[in-house]
């Protein structure tokens, strides 16, 4: 997958250039006529057989991975989310389907309606150079039809939540664009590039942005588009050079935002430069999603998360580790496990710079320790229950693999992960997050356990051990894995 940060000089040009030529190579190409004033629509389409996941086109950007769109708050204001979608998140985290036909990496409205309304709250007003609407589908969900509407909330009859049924017009919005790309000789399948812009520069200053989306048929239930992404370009970003997808190289150190604007994460592959694509590209997409969650798992009573943290891969022994907000990782590692445990051990270290255990040690001089098998534990138990449970990394499954295995809930890493995946399940699924807050404040004890599941940590172990030993009685254990994990 190809993200770029994007070049609104070049895509100016490319978009003159365009005009110039009456076809490019495997896509068509229209300019309409302005909606308002000065607005410019830019259509470009990827048939079937062109469509890639670098959503690469002639006159319109590829998706940004961060604009001003990466931070907003998306809301449905009239319609139904499709279950099998991907749902709002996926139009704002910078990441683009791969695939022609991959519902979790789209929104769509639900089967046998016709779309609805969305609202983009920018959380401040914005100049906006450009907004890019992508789509990708290889049938009749593939074009878009849409109103765009903007307002800076200003006046006096501004209802942000307009439902159908009332025109926007009449309550403070105003029409940007009415988009429709859909071609009159086909289904339009393929992958279409929208992109509104504005001869005077910039389309103007709005918070919100509200876009009335269309079904493109009403043959079948299945004409709600696959929209991959929705970018807001501000007008006041530095002009950066557009790059092809083939040309560009990612960054060797470079700050994303999390998806929900809160926090920054600088990634630095500067001693290990050939990680840096993958850095760009597989670690940080899932990052930028990841943190919110992590922090949301893990609340405590007066607590912020950090901000801002670092990752640095370089040249070290052993695995990762986490001092205060800074993760190193080791560049061998991740070479070795590129496509098996890189991510995921980043992931447990990312718990550690959300557990910040030191924090309430800070305002508390009678702290008591957090144990070391508990905090490990907790960090593997986010890993391998919320964010990979498909890996089987900390289940029976995994523990089937290991040769002579007697769990004991102190045994720290997978196996305590397992022990409080099982008291979450069965006696207090909050009780992950209590034992941290306990821990962040300096306040744990063991009697705690006993507080919120009526036994004693001990006689929990030992039944989440019997019950384990019976399971892997039932079926003999396979052959063994190295026991090997992030610390
Ligand atoms: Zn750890």
């Amino acid at each position: 997958m190809t993200y770029r940060r994007i070049g609104l000089g070049m895509a100016a040009m490319a978009l003159l250039a365009g005009c110039q030529s009456a076809s490019h190579r495997k896509t068509d190409w229209q300019t309409g006529p302005p909606a308002t004033g000065h607005v410019t629509v830019t259509v470009n389409h990827n048939d079937n057989d062109a469509a890639t996941a670098a959503f690469a086109f002639p006159a319109v950007p590829p998706p940004s991975r961060v604009d001003a769109a990466t931070a907003a708050q998306f809301t449905l204001v009239d319609g139904e989310t499709d279950p099998n979608s991907g749902g709002l998140d996926t139009l704002h985290d910078g990441q683009a389907p791969t695939e022609a036909d991959q519902p979790p990496a789209n929104f769509f409205f639900n089967a046998g309606t016709d779309g609805g309304r969305l609202l983009v709250d920018l959380g401040q007003a914005v100049k906006i150079r450009e907004v890019n609407t992508y789509s990708w589908h290889p049938g009749a969900r593939g074009p878009q039809v849409y109103e765009l509407y903007a307002s800076d909330g200003g006046a006096g009859n501004f209802n942000p939540r307009p439902r159908r049924g009332t025109d926007p017009d009449k309550c403070g919005w105003q029409l940007v664009a009415n988009v429709d790309t859909r071609p009159k000789d086909s289904s339009g399948g393929g992958q279409y590039g929208v992109s509104i812009s504005d001869t005077a520069g910039a389309i103007g200053q709005y918070r919100y942005l509200l876009f009335d989306m269309s079904d493109t048929e009403e043959e079948d239930d299945f004409g709600n588009t696959f929209y991959s992404e929705i970018d807001v370009i501000g007008a006041d970003l530095p002009a950066v050079e557009a790059e092809s997808a083939d040309q560009a190289a990612s960054p060797v150190l470079f700050v994303i935002p999390t998806i929900d604007g809160k926090c920054k994460i600088t990634i630095d592959t500067r001693t290990a430069p050939p990680l840096a694509d993958w850095a760009d590209h597989q670690l940080a997409p899932v990052l930028a999603k990841w943190y919110p969650r992590i922090v949301a798992l893990l609340p405590s009573p007066g607590f912020t998360a950090p901000t801002h943290y670092t990752i640095t891969v370089k040249r070290m022994d052993g695995v990762a580790y986490t001092t205060g907000t800074h993760i190193f990782v080791s560049e061998q590692w991740i070479q070795d496990q590129m496509h098996g445990q890189a991510i995921g051990s980043l992931i447990h270290e990312t718990v550690h710079i959300v557990q910040q255990y030191g924090w309430g040690r800070r305002n508390n001089p009678d702290a008591t320790p957090s144990p070391d098998w508990l905090v490990e534990g907790m960090a593997d138990y986010v890993r391998w229950f919320k964010y990979e449970p498909q890996s089987h990394g900390a289940d029976i499954v995994w523990m089937r693999k290991q040769r002579n295995f007697t769990p004991g809930y102190d045994d720290s890493y997978r196996v305590t992960a397992n022990f409080l995946d099982w008291v979450s399940e069965k006696d207090d699924p909050e009780i992950v997050a209590q034992l941290n807050a306990a821990m962040r404040d300096g306040k744990y004890t063991d009697e705690l356990w006993n507080r919120y599941t009526g036994q004693t940590v001990q006689e929990l172990g030992k039944e989440w051990q019997n019950q384990i030993e019976t399971q892997l009685a039932a079926k003999p254990a396979s052959a063994n894995v190295p026991k090997k994990g992030a610390e």
